[in-house]
C-alpha cells in the first residue's frame, strides 16, 4: 500500500497497477514517502465517478447553505491539522515552515469558508425587469457546469489544491484535482481530510501522477466540462488545444514578469523590503513576483545599494526551521534553469551585484547544491532575456526610469500581466500609475496581498478567467435566461409568432 493514496470516488485507493513514485526533501534529498503513482484508468475512474455524483445527485440539487455547511467542515478539519499540515507542505516543496504556517495552511481554510460564503449568499435566481415583450416573465438561473477538474503546480500546492476545489464544489459541481509530481503530499491529504467529512461519494477526487497520462486525460476527457489550471503558460497553451476538442470552459493561471515600480517620492526603506520581499519570498517560485523592480533615476543609486545590502542579510536554511527565511528551490532541476539564466544575466548585463551561485556549503545534511542565493542584476535592459522571461527562481532585475509614463512602459513591454507593485509616498501618484498597468493584481506600497475575497489572476499570456472573489465563484456556473410567457391559452399575446406567417 502507498503511503500516500488516490482518492476516488469516496474511496482512499492505490493505482490501478500498484505503481508508486518517491518524494523527497529538497533540503536533505531524504524520501519522505511513497505515493501512489496514478495510471489513465485511474482518471478516467475518478472523471466518472465525478459525472456520476453530478448527473445523480444529490450534490448539484442541494442548496448552496447546505453545501456551505460541508465546505466549512472541510475548513475546520483543515485547520485542526494544520501542524501536519504545515509540515507536510514545508519537507515537500522546501517552502519554510514560517510560510506554511503563516499563508499556506490558513490560506486554504480561507479559501473553503470564502467560497461556503459564495454558495451562501449569491443567488442562484435572479429576476429580470424591464421586458420588451409586453408580459413575459424573464429571470436567470445561476447553475453548476459540471464535472470541473483542477490541474496544479508545485510552488502552492495546497493552496492551489484548495483555490480548484473549493469553488467548484461551492457552486454544486463536482471535481477531480491532479496535483504537480513534485509535491503531491498535501493535495493527498486534503483527499483523506474531505473523506473524513463524508461528502456524496464522487464529489471530490484527488488523483496524484504525470502530467503527460493523468493532466492530459483531465483537460481532454469528453465527460470533463471545465478544466482549471495553474502552472506553466507552455502547458496552459497545450491545456487549451486539449480542452477545445469538446469546447470546455478554461480558466488559466499562468505565468509571470511583474513589475514592482518604485517612484521617487517612496520611503526607501519601506520600499526595499517590497521590492525583497516581492521577489525572495519563497525563493521568487511564485507566479506573481514583482521579478523586475523599476526604479526612478533620482533615487536608483541609493535604493540599489539598499537591495544589495539588505539581500545578504537573507537567511538561507533548513525550512523546517522557524529561523529561515529561505529554504531549498524546489528541486534540483529547479536550481539548474536558475543557474542557467544566471549564467545568461552574466553575459547580458554583467556580473550580478549580490549572489549569483548556490552557496558554497550547507550546515549538517542540508545539500548546498539544491539553495540558491538571492540574486540581483541591476542596470538591466528590459529587453533582456532575463527581464522578460520567467526565470522562476530568487532573481531580480533592478531596470532604471525616468519618468511615470516610462515607467508604465517599460512595467507593460511584457508578455505576461499577472501582479505588480507602486511604491510611493503620493498615493494619487500611486493610483494613476497602477491604472495604466496592464495586469492583474497591482499592489500599491505593499506586495503578494492574496485573499479569497478579492480576484486573482492574469492579463495577456499570463491567463484567462479569475480565481477568487466573486469573479472567481461564478466562473463555475452556469448562466440560464428562462423566458415565461404567462398566458397559457389563446394567441393574441403571441403577435410575434406573425413573424414567420399569419397562418400558424
Ligand atoms: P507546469 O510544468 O506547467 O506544471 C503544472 C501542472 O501541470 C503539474 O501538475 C504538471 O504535472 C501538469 N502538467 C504538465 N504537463 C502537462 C500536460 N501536458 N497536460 C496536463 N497537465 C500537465 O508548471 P510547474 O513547473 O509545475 O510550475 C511553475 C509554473 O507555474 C510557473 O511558470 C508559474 O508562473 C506558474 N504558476 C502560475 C500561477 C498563477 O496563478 N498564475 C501560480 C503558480 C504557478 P507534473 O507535475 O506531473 O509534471
Ligand atoms: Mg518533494
Amino acid at each position: 500500500m502507498a503511503d500516500y493514496q488516490l482518492f476516488i470516488d469516496g474511496e482512499l485507493c492505490d493505482s490501478s497497477d500498484g505503481d508508486t513514485f518517491a518524494t523527497y526533501n529538497p533540503a536533505t534529498n531524504e524520501k519522505i514517502a511513497d505515493v501512489a503513482k496514478a495510471t489513465k484508468d485511474d482518471a478516467v475512474r475518478a472523471i466518472t465517478a465525478a459525472r456520476k455524483a453530478f448527473d445523480e445527485g444529490p450534490w448539484s440539487k442541494m442548496s448552496g447553505p447546505d453545501r456551505a455547511a460541508k465546505l466549512r467542515e472541510i475548513a475546520a478539519k483543515i485547520n485542526e491539522h494544520s501542524a501536519e499540515l504545515a509540515e507536510l507542505e514545508a519537507l515537500d516543496g522546501g517552502g519554510t515552515i514560517r510560510k506554511a504556517m503563516m499563508a499556506d495552511v490558513p490560506g486554504a481554510a480561507n479559501a473553503f469558508e470564502w467560497f461556503a460564503r459564495m454558495a451562501e449568499e449569491r443567488p442562484d435566481e435572479i429576476q429580470l425587469d424591464g421586458s420588451p415583450f409586453p408580459i413575459s416573465e424573464n429571470y436567470v438561473r445561476h447553475e453548476p457546469i459540471g464535472v470541473c477538474t483542477g490541474i496544479v503546480p508545485w510552488n502552492f500546492p495546497l493552496i492551489m489544491a484548495s483555490w480548484k476545489i473549493a469553488p467548484a464544489i461551492a457552486a454544486g459541481n463536482t471535481s477531480v484535482l491532479k496535483p504537480a509530481t513534485f509535491t503531491s503530499l498535501t493535495a493527498l491529504k486534503l483527499g483523506q481530510i474531505i473523506a473524513e467529512c463524508d461528502l456524496p461519494p464522487g464529489v471530490v477526487n484527488v488523483i496524484a501522477g504525470p502530467g503527460g497520462t493523468v493532466g492530459e486525460e483531465l483537460a481532454s476527457n469528453p465527460m470533463v466540462d471545465k478544466t482549471a489550471f495553474t502552472g506553466s503558460t507552455e502547458v496552459g497553451r497545450r491545456i487549451m488545444q486539449l480542452a477545445s476538442g469538446t469546447v470546455k470552459g478554461c480558466t488559466l493561471e499562468l505565468g509571470g514578469k511583474s513589475a514592482n515600480i518604485v517612484l521617487d517620492d517612496a520611503d526607501l526603506d519601506q520600499a526595499a523590503a517590497a521590492v525583497l520581499w516581492g521577489t525572495f519570498m519563497h525563493g521568487g517560485q511564485v507566479c506573481e513576483s514583482g521579478t523586475r523592480a523599476l526604479v526612478q533615476r533620482g533615487i536608483y543609486d541609493e535604493f540599489v545599494s539598499l537591495l544589495a545590502d539588505r539581500a545578504g542579510k537573507i537567511q538561507l536554511g533548513d525550512q523546517l526551521d522557524m529561523g529561515t527565511d529561505l529554504g531549498p528551490l524546489v528541486h534540483r532541476s529547479q536550481v539548474e534553469t536558475v543557474a542557467r539564466y544566471v549564467a545568461l544575466g552574466r553575459e547580458e548585463v554583467g556580473e550580478p551585484i549580490t549572489g549569483g551561485s548556490s552557496p558554497d556549503a550547507m550546515p549538517g545534511n542540508l545539500v548546498a547544491e539544491n539553495f540558491f542565493q538571492p540574486t540581483i542584476f541591476a542596470d538591466v535592459d528590459n529587453s533582456t532575456k532575463i527581464a522578460q522571461e520567467e526565470i522562476f527562481g530568487p532573481v531580480l532585475c533592478v531596470i532604471p526610469f525616468d519618468s511615470d509614463d516610462d515607467a508604465v512602459a517599460i512595467a507593460n513591454d511584457s508578455i505576461y500581466g499577472l501582479g505588480g507593485g507602486v511604491q510611493s509616498g503620493n498615493l494619487d501618484r500611486a493610483k494613476a500609475v497602477a491604472a495604466q498597468m496592464r495586469t492583474g493584481t497591482v499592489w500599491v506600497n505593499d506586495y503578494h496581498l492574496i485573499d479569497p475575497a478579492r480576484p486573482f489572476g492574469g492579463y495577456k499570456q499570463s491567463g484567462v478567467g479569475r480565481e477568487l472573489g466573486v469573479q472567481g465563484y461564478e466562473i463555475y456556473r452556469q448562466v440560464k435566461h428562462v423566458h415565461v410567457n404567462p398566458e397559457t391559452s389563446g394567441r393574441d399575446n403571441h403577435f410575434h409568432y406573425a413573424l414567420l406567417s399569419g397562418n400558424i
